[in-house]
């Protein structure tokens, strides 16, 4: 056998086993057994102890694959996955209710309703940043909606892929739900195939090929991306809880968000007091050494920390830029100085720099955020309701904070998602029902009587008219 031959086998036999299962999933789904509210409700159930009995195991690889310390993984990765079955659970059942709706004039003699009905086969595809819960979370809405799926979570956190590989298996039968993992060949094989829906959570990049690819068969997406999400903090801005919320969403996980702050606007009034402020506030948060602190994340591979560390020598460093790289560290960091030609400013930032620019005029800062993508989020400090309002309505992004970061993402009554480049379709709560649901429409016409009006006829028209 030469090398070149193996792989090809490899690939071969990779291609035939994704057929092959697919295949499985659509035999399953045509049972019409996952459509069943009992069904889908025991399946939930079943998901939420499976999490609920599993919480030290799933701690502990993510421990093993990020050093996430276990309050971050109890709070970021369990507990939002918790809430987020606990409200399905509750309003499943109203979600599945067809939907009367009113019938038109040219409809005139007809019931009109609107059924939910799931796609179908479903493809989840899942990143290594928060690689429990965003492979999860998606599936909760799939199992909502009545779908089977397979999920593909990130090769880069081995532990919790095999983690999710073996639950899933163990109590789901796999022909409903499965779990196919590897790295970005897995990937492209499972995206041949002909899937009902596709919800990817990833990178810009990774995610146009996920858009080309399920071009070729028509697949609907939702497309969960990133991109550079601004902070802007106004003069009037709490500098105390502004700084404080500002470095929680910035260096949580190491800034490995996607809906961390990238960078931030300070106004120029309060620009020295704020960056004191945020100095005094990492320290409370990871002590003087956060290298030091296990609870304090690490860069998830080597490739993603030499990428970072690049960025550690753009503009003035005002504070850190301390790193480990035997363990894959950087210290929480902050660059001032910083213009939009460095490199720190070109790409999403995706770990623990924070580049501080500084501003007299809000609508410099406007202007120049609508020059870039569409970002996923935007946090504005400010109580002045007039500054709130025309942030809001003079920038397009996908979702945000006013007096705080992240925390949006963790409401199942918000929709959560992007807008152009940072993504396409949203989650949670209802949304994860809608994204994995089509609305049928069905107009129910009487037999009692023929209504003249849509055959052609000088009193038909008069009428419409
Ligand atoms: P990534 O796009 O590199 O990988 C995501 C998944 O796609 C992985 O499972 C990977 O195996 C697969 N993949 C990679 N290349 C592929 C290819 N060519 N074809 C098919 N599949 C491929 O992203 P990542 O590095 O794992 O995650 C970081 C990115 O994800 C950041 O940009 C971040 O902002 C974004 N993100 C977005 C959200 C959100 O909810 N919007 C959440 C987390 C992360």
């Amino acid at each position: 056998f030469s090398c070149r031959r193996y792989i090809k086998l490899k690939i071969e036999r990779g291609k035939s086993m994704e057929k092959n299962i697919l295949a499985q999933q659509k035999a399953f789904f045509h049972t019409g057994k996952t459509k069943a509210l009992t069904y889908r409700l025991d399946a939930l159930y079943t998901l939420r102890s499976l999490i609920k009995e599993n919480e030290s195991s799933i701690a502990e690889a993510l421990q093993k694959d990020l050093r996430k310390s276990f309050f971050d993984s109890f709070l970021t990765e369990i507990a939002v996955l918790l809430e987020e079955i606990k409200f399905t659970i509750k309003h499943v059942k109203k979600w599945s209710r067809p939907a009367k709706v009113k019938s038109s004039l040219t409809t005139f003699g007809s019931k009109s309703m609107i059924y939910p009905e799931p796609y179908g086969n479903t493809l989840i595809i899942a990143p290594w940043n928060y690689p429990f819960q965003l492979a999860i979370a998606p599936l909760i809405g799939a199992i909502a909606a009545g779908n089977t799926a397979v999920i593909k979570p990130s090769e880069l956190t081995p532990h919790t892929s095999r983690l999710i590989a073996h639950l899933i298996e163990e109590h789901f039968p796999a022909e409903y739900i499965t779990v196919v993992e590897g790295g970005v060949e897995v990937s492209e094989n499972l995206l041949e195939e002909s899937w009902d829906h596709i919800f990817f959570t990833g990178s810009v990049a990774v995610g146009r090929h996920i858009m080309k690819a399920a071009a070729n068969h028509l697949t609907p997406v939702t497309l969960e991306l990133g991109g550079k999400s601004p902070a802007i903090i106004h003069h009037d801005a709490q500098i105390n809880h502004a700084a404080k919320r500002l470095v929680w969403g910035k260096f949580l996980n190491a800034g490995q968000t996607c809906v961390a702050p990238d960078f931030v606007y300070v106004h120029q009034e309060i620009h020295d007091k704020f960056l004191k402020e945020v100095t005094a506030q990492i320290e409370s948060l990871y002590g003087e050494n956060a290298i030091e602190n296990t609870s304090y994340t690490k860069i998830v591979n080597e490739k993603h920390f030499k990428r970072l560390s690049t960025f550690l020598t753009n503009g003035q460093s005002y504070y850190g830029g301390r790193v480990d790289e035997s363990n894959h560290l950087i210290e929480p960091t902050i660059l001032t100085e910083i213009n939009w030609q460095d490199p720190v400013m070109q790409d999403e930032i995706f770990g623990p720099i924070l580049p501080v620019l500084c501003y007299k005029e809000l609508d410099d800062v406007i202007s120049k955020i609508n020059e870039q993508p569409k970002p996923l989020a935007l946090y504005l400090f400010s109580d002045d309701k007039k500054v709130q309002q025309k942030i809001l309505q003079s920038i397009s992004f996908g979702g945000g904070c006013i007096n705080d970061t992240v925390m949006h993402l963790s409401s199942p009554h918000l929709p959560f998602g992007g807008v152009g480049n940072s993504g396409i379709g949203s989650y949670h709560g209802r949304a994860s029902f809608d994204a994995f649901t089509h609305y049928k429409s069905i107009l129910k016409q009487t037999t009692k009587v023929d209504f003249p009006f849509r055959y052609p006829s000088e009193k038909s028209l008069k009428l419409l008219k």
